[in-house]
């Protein structure tokens, strides 16, 4: 018997961050979501693009492992033109509703997850490609180790920073009272699964979906959270009467975040245009669906913009935003670079760039391709002037705090006649978009 599946979608800009560089797509049978990284913009590009392609690729007829391998091509692509965008990259998971809702197929990269909530139990249906992940999998972490780690933003694998990437799929079966969450890390990396748990039973899914941004942000919002909740029935949608979109409606379903909070699927209408947030997708010819992204706050959205010159005036109006964009994410960069951010993440060693005495951010190797590490302070002392004796500080890189490495130079100092000048953030160490771009606990 076909299930009816409500669904509603939530994004959030957290309480830390000047950008929402999650995307989603909320456009039954297809749902998504996209948190990207990258320095500047480039999150928010990559996922956006990521989403976007995955649709028109579906809407092309594709498989859903091709799709998700076309969305890696563009993002890969575009980082590969513009030097600015260098290493961005983005998660994605994805699940598509299969067969009158019975079965769906999903397919994953990066950290964001989907869950399934049956019988009261929370299950994980999507691995974490995270360095944490790993590391659990491994046995070296517990999970909550793993949930309070430092590093725990640091992405194993992730979409757009290879010309092809390892996707993750599986199909699961679906029952009447189910219910399936997809988020990004602002809500796992926040909120633990007992509470999620708790958050997701007994309400409709366009309040779970708000209970569970507020919970993320009551603990902190240090990241963009967002949500898509879906609830599965063999009756029609429970009449919990702010739900009252149906099936009749073309999926013009999703604009962003609160309005994105759209209601019923009965079996499989027609997939999807996607577009960021406030950004609103025109539906156009044999896309008549939507959209999704990130928009900066639930509250800030508007309503789903159906005609095509609302949708055309939006984009046009997109434009100034995109400008306004880039400013606040150059502030950010500014910020960063100033030593203020405070959503940063603070893994630190002690090493040598360009023959001198450097403190670098992040970690002391690469994973997946992707370089884990930045400078972030390059002193004026050339290693070589280092002390025999302490040259090991400069060649073990052990992870540290910022202070630590910073009192690690400091210690260097002493064994050397050369005075290290004062500890400044290097403008030049930013140019590279590292890891921690990305989520920061
Ligand atoms: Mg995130």
């Amino acid at each position: 018997m076909a299930l009816v599946a409500e669904h509603a979608a939530l994004s959030d800009i957290g309480l830390q961050r000047s950008t929402n560089e999650d995307s989603f797509i909320d456009a039954p049978p297809l749902f998504a979501v996209a948190d990207g990284m990258g320095g500047a913009q480039a999150g928010e590009v990559a996922s956006r693009t990521a989403v976007e392609a995955l649709s028109r690729a579906l809407a092309g007829g594709r498989a859903l492992p091709d799709a998700a391998q076309e969305a890696n091509l563009q993002v890969f692509t575009l980082a590969e033109r513009d030097p600015s965008r260098s290493g961005m990259g983005t998660t994605l998971t994805v699940l598509r509703l299969l067969e009158g809702n019975e079965r769906a197929e999903l397919a994953h990269v990066g950290d964001s997850r989907a869950y399934l909530l049956r019988d009261g139990g929370l299950e994980q249906l999507t691995a974490d490609h995270s360095l944490v992940g790993e590391m659990m999998r491994e046995g070296k972490l517990t999970a909550d180790q793993a949930f309070s780690h430092p590093a725990r933003s640091i992405l194993s694998r992730a979409l757009g920073t290879e010309p092809g990437v390892k996707i993750d799929r599986r199909e699961i079966e679906l029952r009447a009272g189910d219910v399936v969450l997809l988020c990004s890390d602002g809500l796992s990396s926040a909120v633990p699964d007992a509470t999620i748990v708790k958050l997701l039973q007994g309400v409709s899914p366009r309040e779970a979906a708000r209970r569970l941004v507020r919970e993320a942000k009551n603990r902190g919002g240090h990241d963009n959270i967002t949500v898509i909740v879906l609830r599965f029935s063999e009756a029609g949608p429970s009449a919990s009467g702010d739900e009252e979109r149906t099936a009749a409606l073309p999926a013009a379903a999703a604009g962003a975040a609160d309005a994105a909070d759209s209601a019923t699927t009965a079996p499989l209408p027609p997939a999807t245009a996607v577009g960021p947030a406030g950004q609103a997708a025109a539906p156009s010819g044999a896309e008549p669906a939507a959209v999704a992204g990130a928009a900066a706050t639930p509250e800030a959205t508007t309503s789903p913009q159906t005609a095509a010159a609302e949708a055309a005036a939006a984009e046009t109006a997109a434009q100034p935003r995109r400008r306004l964009w880039l400013l606040v994410a150059a502030l950010v960069v500014a910020a960063l670079v100033a030593g203020f951010a405070v959503a940063v993440n603070v893994s630190y060693y002690v090493g040598v760039d360009g023959g001198y005495v450097s403190v670098f951010q992040g970690l002391p190797y690469g994973v997946g391709g992707l370089d884990l590490s930045r400078v972030y302070l390059r002193t004026q002392t050339q290693a070589s002037a280092i002390a025999p004796e302490d040259q090991h500080l400069l060649t073990e890189r052990a992870v540290t705090s910022k202070d630590e490495a910073l009192r690690t130079i400091d210690a260097l100092r002493t064994a050397t006649p050369t005075p290290l000048p004062t500890a400044s953030p290097s403008p030049t160490g930013r140019s590279s978009p590292g890891p921690s771009a990305r989520g920061t606990p």
